[in-house]
């Protein structure tokens, strides 16, 4: 319950009815006899306190923070959509989507988050707990949360990598991942426009990369979660915008995949399977694209050259 969140710093908090009690006044308590405390961890403190229900807080909090998230990122993408400036911007600029394929996609992406992620954001905080995930304050240190966030990048890089690529194996591909490949010039909502076989297996990597970290080393707190999320919906909305910028993070970091990487597997549909880094693809020989097919054609070559010499 929510005593057990708390940490020894909530000890000296007096016994009030909270169920009666409003959220300012929790929030009252908690700042008065935590101090120490910033404002964030007091808010937090007192959302636990007030709602006198882990599972159902964190299961909320996760809800909307994911909502808000999610079609907040896609927003500033339909309007640059929708501003003829951008064009010169976007990879496949003669497929700008309708304000019609937009609605749709929304509306399907809506309905999946309430009947496919919602059970599974609330079976998140049970599973995670037992595995030894952390949701108490004081917050853990920033340099921990960002090692954390880094090292689930690369873990679900990882799983993302090798499901998607068994997805485009035909029965899978005709079964599952057709639907998320309707659009072959892919805008930010399409990000999660996809059947809910396939939310769930690639969720998997998502949410089970900290859940495997946690059960391994003890060590994860539920903030850090929360980041990780909110950074990889950033990842997966960028890398559907359909925009590759002068700016844009790939140009900076060379292994990262961005727009350009995804986009190009929306209107190959065929290679550059990884979501975040180009390493997997790259290793194993899997990259789309006219400048990876044409070395592929000299391999080959090269190859038959070899064999006829012999
Ligand atoms: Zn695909
Ligand atoms: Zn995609």
């Amino acid at each position: 319950m929510a005593a057990a969140l708390l940490n020894s710093t909530f000890a000296s908090l007096p016994m009030f009815n909270s169920s009666a009690a409003s959220f300012s006044t929790v929030f009252e308590e908690v700042s008065q006899y935590n101090v120490q405390l910033n404002i964030a961890e007091r808010l937090w403190a007192a959302w636990y306190l007030w709602m006198q229900n882990d599972t159902l807080a964190t299961g909320i909090m996760s809800f909307i923070m994911h909502e808000v998230i999610y079609f907040g990122r896609s927003l500033p993408w339909i309007i640059i959509d929708a501003i003829p400036y951008f064009n010169r911007f976007k990879l496949q600029n003669q497929k700008v989507p309708t304000w019609k394929e937009q609605w749709e996609c929304a509306a399907l992406v809506l309905l999946s988050h309430f009947t496919v992620e919602l059970p599974q954001i609330w079976l998140f905080h049970p599973v995670a707990t037992y595995f030894g995930m952390e949701y108490g304050v004081p917050f853990p240190p920033l340099w921990k949360m960002a090692m954390h966030i880094a090292i689930f990048f690369v873990m679900e890089d990882t799983w993302h990598y090798w499901f998607h690529r068994i997805l485009h194996y035909g029965p899978l591909y005709r079964s599952i991942h057709k639907l998320h490949h309707t659009y072959s010039a892919p805008f930010g909502l399409a990000a999660e426009y996809a059947s809910p076989i396939e939310v769930m297996l690639l969720g998997i990597g998502i949410v089970g990369s900290p859940i495997l970290w946690v059960s391994l080393t003890g060590e994860l707190h539920l903030l850090t979660m929360y980041a990780w999320i909110v950074l990889r919906l950033f990842q997966a909305i960028d890398a559907h915008s359909g925009y590759d910028f002068p700016w844009s993070l790939r140009h900076f970091l060379p292994f990262w995949a961005g727009a350009d990487h995804h986009d190009l597997h929306h209107e190959r549909f065929i290679g550059n399977y990884a979501s975040s880094f180009r390493w997997w693809d790259f290793c194993l020989d899997t990259e789309a694209g006219e400048e990876a097919s044409k070395k592929r054609r000299e391999k080959n070559v090269a190859k038959l050259r070899a064999k006829k010499a012999q």
